[in-house]
């Protein structure tokens, strides 16, 4: 039995992918007796609109708050992923990946990456961004449209 990690975080954008991507790291987990955390990162709306927009933001941003919590519990509760673990933050997702990962000593992160063409496409932006500047070990799950996958 395997014990080469402790705490795996699995990085899920919520669209389809996800289940994936969770469904490859839940194993991975069991057989190191590790915990398991999952996360999704809002982007901030002041961030995207640059403060062009004189309003308060603040209910908007909480009502997408909800929203992404209510999709990641639709994703990570089927997989018995206890809601203390299944984290929604607001930043920008290989920032706050990091900075998650540090905090809470994950040794593994996994996130997917999509099979696009040549060397600069292969990882999407965000893995690659994940990847770079990870203190520990990042797996990056094939995912893609279906039949575009390597199973
Ligand atoms: P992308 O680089 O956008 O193609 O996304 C590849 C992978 O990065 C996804 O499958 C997730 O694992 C991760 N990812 C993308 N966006 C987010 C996000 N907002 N929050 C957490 N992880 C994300």
């Amino acid at each position: 039995m395997s014990n080469e990690y402790r705490h795996v975080l699995v990085a899920v954008d919520l669209t389809k992918d996800s289940h994936k991507v969770l469904e490859r790291a839940i194993p991975i987990a069991r057989r190191n007796h590790a915990k398991l955390s999952i996360i999704h990162t809002l982007e901030p709306l002041g961030f995207a609109y640059g403060g062009d927009i004189p309003m308060d933001l603040t209910s908007i941003q909480d009502q997408l708050d909800d929203h992404a919590k209510q999709r990641l519990a639709e994703i990570a509760d089927p997989c018995d992923v206890p809601r203390e673990d299944q984290h929604v933050v607001v930043g920008m997702p290989d920032t706050e990946i990091h900075r998650f990962a540090k905090e809470y000593d994950v040794d593994l992160i996994v996130v997917g990456s999509h099979g696009r063409h040549g060397f600069a496409l292969l990882l999407g932006s965000t893995s690659t961004g994940v990847l770079h500047g990870a203190q520990c070990d990042v797996l990056a799950v094939r995912v893609g449209k279906d039949g575009e996958t390597d199973e």
